[in-house]
Parts: C-alpha cells; sequence; structure tokens
C-alpha cells in the first residue's frame, strides 16, 4: 500500500466531492428563493433554470472520472475500521456515486423540472381547494417516482425501499412498518384516555390577535436563545415551512404567520430552527464530503422535534419564557395564567393538519401518509382516488373528516415537490428524539432545571459534540446506538408522551 499516493489521491477526491456540493447549493439558494422570494410569473423560467442545474450536477456526480477515484481509493486501501471517517468519505461517495449513475440523466432533468412545477400547481390547487389542477401533476410525479425505484433497484417486493433510501439510508419500509405497528395500539389508547379526560384545555386563547409583527420578534427571540446563530442564517416566510443549509455560514428558515394563531409560527420556528442549529453544527472542515452532511432526515427531525417539543412545550421552557409572551402579547395574555397557557399549547385533540397537529396524533398523520405512500408507489392506489382514500383513512383514524382538500391530501407540499418516501422520517424522528433527550439529560442532569432559568446552551453544545459533529460517520440506527447504547425504539417516545400528558389530563 501506498500511503503517500493515497492521501493524494484522496484529497482529490474531497476536491470533487467539493464541487458537486457547491454546485448543488447554487441549486438550493435558488430553491429557497423560489419559496420565499419569487413572483407567481417566474415559477416558468426558475424550474427551467434548476432543472438546467439538476442536470449539471447529475453529470458532475457521475462522471466517470469520479467514479474511477473512488475505485482507485478502494483498491489503494482497506480500512479496518469502517467506521472511520475516511473510510466513511470514500462508502458514502460509492453510494452515492451508484445510487446516481442509476438514474437516467433524461430522468432526473424530467423529475426536477416536473416537481419544480408540480410544487407551483400544489400552492394553486391548495388555495382554490381544487384537487382537479393537481391530479396530472401527481399522475406525473408517482409514473417518475416508480421510475426512479425500477432504475434504483431494491431487494425484496418493496419499490418503496428504493426511494425511502434517499432520506433514510439503511431503512426499510418492514422495519418502520414493525415499528409503526407495535406503537400504533398504545398510541391510539392514550390518545382514548385523554379525550375522555374531563381536564378541558382552552385552545381558543391562542386564536386570539398576536400581532404578526411581536410574533416575529418574539420567535427571533427564543430561536437565538436556544442556539441558533443568526450571523450564519435567517428567518423569512414561505407557504410551507422548512429549513435549507445552503453551506457553511448560511442556513436558511422559513415560517408562516396567522395574526389569529399563535402557536404555527412559534412552533414552527422553534422547529425550523432545530433543524438549522443542526445545519450550523455540522463541520464545515468536513464540507462536501458525508462527515460534514447530516446522518439523515430521521436524525434531522429528531433535532427538530426536540427543541420544538421536548423543549419549547415543557413547563419549564415556559417558567422562563412565560413573561416574554406576555411582554409580547400583553393584550391576548394578561388574563392568562402560565398554567392555562401551557394547558392550550399541549392541546391534544384530532385534527386535520399535520404541521399543527399536537404530539400525539402527529405520529398517526404519519402512519395514514406512510400508507397512502406505499399504495401510490405499488400501483395499488391511483393518484385520482387519492382525496376520497385519504378522507376515508383519515376518518377511521381520528374520527373526523377533512371539509375540503386542503384540510386533505392536499395540505403538504411533500408529493408535489417529488418527495415521497420522505414523511415517515418524521415519526422516526419523533423517536430518536426522545431516546437521545434521555440520553442528555443522564449525562447533562436536570434539563428542565436548566431550561427554566433560560439555559439552553448545555443542550445545545451536547448536541453539537455528540450528534452534529459526526455527520453522517453512523447510519442512523447505529448512531442512536453509539450515542445512547440503545436502537430504534417508540418506547422513550411512548414515556415521554404518558410522562407530559397524564398530569396535564389527570390519567
Ligand atoms: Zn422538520
Amino acid at each position: 500500500m501506498n500511503d503517500t499516493q493515497f492521501q493524494q489521491k484522496y484529497s482529490q477526491l474531497v476536491s470533487e466531492l467539493k464541487k458537486v456540493s457547491l454546485f448543488g447549493s447554487c441549486g438550493s439558494i435558488l430553491g429557497w428563493d423560489e419559496q420565499a422570494n419569487m413572483p407567481p410569473k417566474g415559477g416558468e423560467h426558475r424550474a427551467n433554470q434548476l432543472s438546467l442545474l439538476a442536470g449539471m450536477g447529475h453529470q458532475m456526480s457521475t462522471s466517470t472520472e469520479l467514479g474511477e477515484l473512488i475505485g482507485e481509493l478502494e483498491s489503494l486501501k482497506s480500512f479496518d475500521d469502517l467506521e472511520e471517517p475516511q473510510a466513511v468519505v470514500i462508502s458514502e461517495a460509492r453510494r452515492e456515486y451508484d445510487r446516481a449513475t442509476k438514474l437516467p440523466q433524461a430522468l432526473v432533468e424530467e423529475m426536477s423540472k416536473v416537481t419544480s412545477l408540480g410544487q407551483q400547481a400544489w400552492v394553486e390547487a391548495r388555495k382554490e381547494k381544487d384537487f382537479s389542477t393537481f391530479q396530472p401533476w401527481l399522475e406525473k410525479i408517482v409514473g417518475l417516482k416508480r421510475e426512479e425505484a425500477e432504475a434504483i433497484g431494491y431487494e425484496g417486493g418493496q419499490p418503496y425501499d428504493a426511494l425511502l433510501d434517499a432520506y433514510e439510508p439503511g431503512a426499510s419500509t418492514q422495519e418502520i412498518d414493525a415499528v409503526f405497528s407495535a406503537f400504533r395500539t398504545p398510541l391510539v389508547e392514550l390518545l382514548q384516555q385523554i379525550t375522555d379526560s374531563s381536564v378541558k384545555t382552552d385552545a381558543d386563547l391562542l386564536e386570539r390577535s398576536y400581532p404578526v409583527a411581536q410574533q416575529k420578534e418574539f420567535a427571533l427571540e427564543a430561536a437565538a436563545a436556544i442556539g441558533f446563530d443568526f450571523d450564519a442564517g435567517r428567518l423569512d416566510i414561505a407557504a410551507h415551512p422548512f429549513c435549507s443549509g445552503i453551506g457553511p455560514g448560511d442556513c436558511r428558515l422559513t415560517t408562516r404567520y396567522d395574526e389569529h394563531h399563535f402557536p404555527g409560527a412559534f412552533f414552527g420556528t422553534l422547529h425550523e430552527a432545530g433543524h438549522g442549529i443542526y445545519e450550523q453544527g455540522l463541520d464545515p472542515a468536513w464540507y462536501g464530503t458525508a462527515i460534514g452532511e447530516s446522518a439523515s432526515l430521521g436524525i434531522h427531525e429528531s433535532q427538530s422535534r426536540m427543541w420544538e417539543n421536548l423543549v419549547g412545550r415543557s413547563q419549564s421552557f415556559w417558567q422562563h419564557f412565560y413573561s416574554r409572551a406576555q411582554h409580547y402579547f400583553p393584550t391576548a395574555l394578561s388574563d392568562v395564567s402560565q398554567q392555562q397557557f401551557h394547558l392550550a399549547i399541549n392541546d391534544v385533540r384530532p385534527t386535520f393538519i399535520r404541521v399543527e397537529a399536537d404530539e400525539v396524533t402527529y405520529n398517526l398523520h404519519i402512519m395514514l401518509r406512510f400508507e397512502m405512500e406505499q399504495l401510490l408507489i405499488s400501483g395499488e392506489l391511483a393518484p385520482a382516488d387519492v382525496p376520497a382514500v385519504w378522507d376515508q383513512k383519515f376518518t377511521e383514524s381520528f374520527g373526523i373528516t377533512p371539509p375540503d382538500v386542503s384540510q386533505g391530501c392536499l395540505q403538504d407540499v411533500h408529493w408535489g415537490h417529488g418527495l415521497i418516501g420522505y414523511f415517515p422520517t418524521y415519526a422516526l424522528g419523533n423517536m430518536y428524539a426522545s431516546q437521545i433527550y434521555n440520553q442528555a439529560e443522564k449525562e447533562l442532569g436536570d434539563l428542565g432545571a436548566m431550561f427554566s432559568q433560560g439555559e439552553f446552551l448545555p443542550l445545545k453544545k451536547w448536541l453539537n459534540e455528540k450528534i452534529h459533529k459526526n455527520g453522517r460517520r453512523y447510519k442512523a440506527n447505529r448512531l442512536v446506538e453509539v450515542v445512547t447504547g440503545e436502537s430504534l425504539s417508540y418506547e422513550p417516545l411512548l414515556a415521554h408522551l404518558r410522562n407530559r400528558f397524564s398530569p396535564l389530563y389527570n390519567l
């Protein structure tokens, strides 16, 4: 083995990977702009720009030179420890290269264009509450995703596995199905207990007048307090809130405000800031390689949901922040006690909108989408039947029926954006969040006591060290094992939900 030759080739690989990431980040900024700033008539032109970039990016990430370089490195050195960072950089470069080379250039360009236009069609269809204008786009997108699954390949009979792998490397439909099925029964029982409780929450107090300018200031204050760095990021408005890590030093958050609905923007911002803190915590020295990238969407979601729910909806968080809330919203909150407020933000009941769902029913929203997506990809469900099947399954799970498609199957941007296989990562994130949070508490001591004093940075720094700095050194399930000593489990999440809601609802 020639170590000098290896190091030289390795540096060459890293520099190629950086170029691919830099190029991709140009598309990210255009994508962010499309949702945050672009005038409506710019849509067609933007779709052409993004399609061109996607095609060129695909060429870069599938070039023969890159493939040869990876091959040479593999033959120059075999690692004893496959979790050593350099070994991971090479093996992940291989995994991504193989995935990308399986996708024909034409499919990549078509997908980019169709999903850019599909997303614009979704915005319009959702606004007009009219599924028929979105249906042809959904048909195109599902068709392309099925082509993608066939091109990538999958073991066993589940084309959905091929799509899932893009977001949650190493996870399988079967494994997720097993965890969801086991979780479902105790979750539905808990929901029933809460619904039967004689404790009545006054969630209406969150629908009073909360002026948007103050909502924004308060959200910025809270996001900064938990450790989001606004010198390396910003917060804007978009129809469907998201976080986009453009690159080191630049992370874009978005939210949406409703004067008569306080939780949407506030918890939405905490959520996106949780994603942003992860992005900002990635090691810039490894930018472009797997070690400088997030582990998976499930782990990403564990970070956002942890800040939004485990921290943001806790009693101790509001021991610190409630006086600030009253400062920003004196009219709405002057006659509301901290206890009433806390109960209101932890109101549990079946509702239509996933992003505004409570911590208990949220997981049922995901199970519904997971089921629908598998049916769409297997071909058992035609896109034209989505609204009817959605409403039927929704009613079975939640006992209520969406009044229109904007509160039903058109509420999420994901399918219009081609993000099929993405939804399960949200519920995985909830599970991982509880597992990781419990470990942080074991190592750091009473986190609630810290939050009540406004001390959020010990948790943030712990996450930086234990989760963020590892990048994608470990696959999600393995990372959680390394950090907590336990593999994926719904039980810590179920325990958290019982601990939180039993005292609130006198269960
Ligand atoms: Zn999220």
